[in-house]
């Protein structure tokens, strides 16, 4: 089976966001490419890198350490966007520079507890359930501001805006819909949090209807890496 090269799918895909920012009247400055590299071994994640990619996404914080650790790329900035765990955050702490999948206070105060004082704040994200759906983790509409004013007050973490992971298989109206509920939500929260200038929604599916609705990252993994292996969600 002929499989086309991380190069040239990265390639494609930063066709793809330039087209979408220009078709959108939008700065392409203002969207960052997350490169979503879990479960894919370190030598496609350094391909990825010589060819461009800076921004990379883990979902497991064992793997995300291990990567940091053994990868060294210059630059780069690593993006933890799975669940967190209590007994994870230790290592997220000390080797992830941002943290998208944010929804109780509790986390952010062991995150902020463990940074490092030699790093700078790390940057997080609250991660809305915008599509309300049972199966995916985040908080409500109404819960953003409460969580935002206390972790806020945190002194290593910086907040930097809103993510969503939205339900599987909405119609392309409802989807839109949602994504711009979600910047919606961000211009509402940076009028009080001036440094959440983030919005993290879109993946290989949808990732250019989330740019057309606002986003200023998105997290794409199969179109540049190709498909995973199912892995359990457990570490
Ligand atoms: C795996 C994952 C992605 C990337 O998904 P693709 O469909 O492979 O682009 C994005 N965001 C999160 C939170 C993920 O877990």
């Amino acid at each position: 089976m002929s499989e086309l090269s991380v190069t040239s799918r990265l390639a494609q895909v930063n066709a793809k966001i330039h087209a979408a920012c220009t078709k959108n009247d939008r700065p392409e400055s203002e969207v960052t490419l997350v490169a979503v590299s879990k479960t894919k071994p370190a030598a496609r994640v350094r391909e990825a890198w010589e060819a461009g990619a800076r921004h990379f996404g883990e979902n497991y914080a064992q793997e995300l350490a291990e990567k940091v650790q053994e990868l060294k790329l210059d630059k780069a900035q690593w993006h933890f966007i799975g669940p967190l765990q209590s007994n994870k955050t230790r290592l997220i702490a000390e080797h992830a520079d941002w943290v998208h999948t944010i929804d109780r206070l509790k986390i952010a105060r062991r995150l902020s507890d463990q940074r490092p004082p030699d790093r700078a704040p790390l940057n997080v994200l609250i991660q809305v359930n915008i599509s309300d759906d049972p199966a995916k983790a985040g908080v409500d509409l109404s819960q953003i501001a409460g969580l935002a004013d206390r972790i806020a007050t945190l002194p290593n973490l910086t907040l930097r805006g809103l993510m969503t992971i939205t339900a599987a298989n909405l119609d392309e109206a409802t989807l839109a819909a949602q994504f711009r509920e979600l910047k919606n939500a961000q211009a509402d929260l940076i009028t009080h949090h001036p440094t959440c200038t983030e919005v993290s929604m879109g993946m290989s599916q949808d990732f250019e209807l989330a740019i057309a609705n606002g986003a200023t990252m998105v997290r794409v993994g199969s179109d540049i890496f190709g498909h995973r292996a199912p892995k359990p969600d457990k570490e």
